[in-house]
């Protein structure tokens, strides 16, 4: 197949955009990398010049371009996404990991740089890219990752495989299945979004991401309720937990915390400014909570 790269970026763009593809000329351009091997300096050399493409990286180049026009997340075709620079395997199985999440890992680094050998309990640990970033970036003395799926956690294991991390790995409803042991810190990205919410998400999130990992009932808040009643019996006395949440579920999330004895109930803002992470700790022994 004889193309100019230039054609092949205008016309799968264009592509792109009449499906309502959010960046439509990055992903075809990414596409375009992964399928050709090209980089951006040979591209804005020779985009102009005729180049004779393998036909079976043509063909691949078509395969996954048919599935973006169909709104299939990209991360999913390139099988891959950077979090706290790290590179993470994604699939069909797990949650893309998300910018915004990377204010709990960077809190979590943030508080414990001075408490190094404390042990991390990741609660619906998904790809594992929140556990596994921690252990990576950290001193951690040991981490466990727990998820109701089987899929995710194999996708987990591999990630920590890859990225050289040590973990151990739990099939789990939330804590039904742990082994009863205290952690120094237990954080967590549990589902969130309410079933009318997840209606108005793109396609690439509320048609290709698992629904297991997005949904949660009570309108997004069942999760909260059952890791703030539950995570008391595994935190050790004076341990924290953060939990990522949407963006107007902090006073709801931090209500269930207080209720349940933690104090230093804190709200964390990401980038944009909206509400990211509440984080908060378990009273040490003879202390007493909010309750
Ligand atoms: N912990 C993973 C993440 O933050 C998965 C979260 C989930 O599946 N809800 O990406």
């Amino acid at each position: 197949m004889k193309k100019r790269p230039d054609d092949i970026l205008k016309e799968t763009a264009a592509r792109f955009a009449a499906a309502g593809v959010p960046e439509p000329e990055l992903d075809a351009w990414y596409l375009m990398e992964a399928c050709f091997r090209m980089d951006r300096t040979h591209f804005l050399l020779d985009k102009r010049v005729e180049t004779e493409l393998p036909d079976h990286q043509w063909q691949r180049f078509c395969r996954l371009s048919d599935q973006r026009a169909k709104r299939v997340p990209l991360q999913q075709l390139l099988g891959s996404q950077q979090f706290m620079g790290l590179d993470f395997r994604v699939t069909d199985q797990v949650l893309i990991p998300r910018q915004d999440t990377e204010i709990l890992v960077e809190q979590v680094l943030q508080d414990f740089r001075d408490r190094p050998k404390a042990r991390l309990l990741d609660m619906c640990t998904g790809s594992g890219c929140i556990l596994l970033s921690l252990l990576k970036l950290g001193d951690f003395s040991s981490g466990t990752g727990a998820d109701l799926s089987e899929e995710a956690l194999a996708v987990a294991r591999e990630n920590g495989r890859r990225l050289c991390v040590e973990a151990e790995w739990i099939r789990s409803d939330l804590f039904s299945c742990l082994p009863e042991k205290k952690y120094d810190v237990i954080v967590s990205n549990p589902p969130y979004i309410s079933g009318e919410e997840l209606e108005t998400l793109e396609p690439e999130v509320r048609d290709y991401e698992p629904r297991m990992a997005l949904y949660a009932p009570e309108n997004g808040l069942a999760f909260y309720r059952r890791l703030a009643e539950e995570s008391s019996v595994y935190l050790a006395p004076g341990g924290n937990i953060y939990l990522e949440i949407g963006s107007s579920q902090a006073a709801e999330v931090s209500g269930f915390l207080a209720e349940y004895g933690y104090k230093e109930i804190r709200v964390i803002r990401d980038l944009a400014g909206l509400d990211r992470v509440v984080a908060a700790c378990l009273p040490g022994k003879g202390e007493t909570g909010h309750v």
